[in-house]
């Protein structure tokens, strides 16, 4: 790989938006194969129900197939559901099943119902550099499970009408958990979506994103692209399916300012990319 500096510790990335469509999947399952393509152990949990991110990564995630739903909700080791990713070395996945819909409220009568992907993930023993959770679209008990047990909230956003709206919801949730459950959760990163230069919209909305936010929001965005849209149905992040594609070089670019964040290195702007 192109040997990006490791974090020391695992760093545990919540996707989160309670919006749908705003690009979670696609970032979680992209930026975690652009950190194990500079040369990290990547490791993708699937918290959505619709099991998304197992079908980008081509992980087999019908009924049967031991899942994530299993850790939360009859405490199976992680390290029984956790899958290698075809195709992308240091890459692997805890898929979600469709019994994971159940789980919202299969948890509300189990003990420690927040805190069970935690210690599942500090059960966990093989070395990681990241961990990177997708949550639904929704602020439930599966998101919770995800804000415990993470530290950083990533948020995608997209370059669109009403961009900001409800972001504020996911905001007081994330002062919440933080009060009462995990004092080290913080949102360290924006990341804009589908992001169009070309359309005064998207950088209008970008300004005030950046306005908004400031430093937590990532100087690369991602360019709306249909080779990132088409890859999925492939079983594959467009950093396999056309590793040249702008949308393989932003997700690279990304992965890169956020490795260098973690470690306190300036990023010093765009850079020429070859694959590793
Ligand atoms: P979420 O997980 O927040 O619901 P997704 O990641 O599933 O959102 O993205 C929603 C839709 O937008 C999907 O069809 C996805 O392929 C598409 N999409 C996401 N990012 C991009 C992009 N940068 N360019 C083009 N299409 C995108
Ligand atoms: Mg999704």
């Amino acid at each position: 790989g192109e040997g990006l500096p490791r974090p020391e510790q695992t760093r545990v990335m919540v996707v989160a938006n309670q919006k749908g469509g705003v690009g979670k999947t696609t970032t979680t399952v992209n930026l975690a194969a652009s950190l194990a393509l500079h040369g990290g152990r990547v490791l993708v949990i699937d918290l959505d129900p619709q099991g998304n991110a197992s079908t980008a990564l081509g992980i087999d995630h019908h009924a049967e197939v031991p899942s994530i739903y299993d850790v939360l909700v009859d405490s199976k080791p992680l390290s029984d559901v956790v899958q290698p990713v075809p195709d992308v070395e240091g890459l692997f996945c805890a898929p979600a099943t469709i019994d994971l819909a159940g789980a919202e409220i299969e948890l509300v009568s189990l003990v420690a119902r927040e805190s069970r992907l935690e210690r599942a993930i500090q059960a966990y023993e093989q070395p990681l550099d990241y961990i990177l959770i997708d949550c639904p679209p929704s602020l439930g008990l599966l998101t919770v499970n995800a804000l415990v047990a993470g530290a950083e909230v990533l948020i995608p956003i997209q370059c669109e009408y009403y961009a900001l709206e409800g972001l504020g919801q996911l905001l007081r949730n994330v002062d919440l958990v933080r009060g009462h459950l995990n004092p080290k959760l913080h949102v360290s990163t924006i990341l804009l979506t589908m992001y169009d230069g070309r359309t005064r919209l998207a950088s209008q909305v970008a300004d005030e994103v950046r306005s908004h936010f400031g430093g937590e929001v990532l100087r690369t965005s991602i360019p709306r692209s249909v080779r990132i849209s088409e890859a999925p149905s492939y079983g594959q992040t467009v950093l396999t399916y056309d590793p040249a594609s702008s949308g393989a070089l932003s997700y690279l670019e990304a992965a890169r300012e956020i490795a260098l964040r973690g470690v306190n290195v300036q990023y010093d702007g765009q850079h020429a990319h070859a694959l590793p």
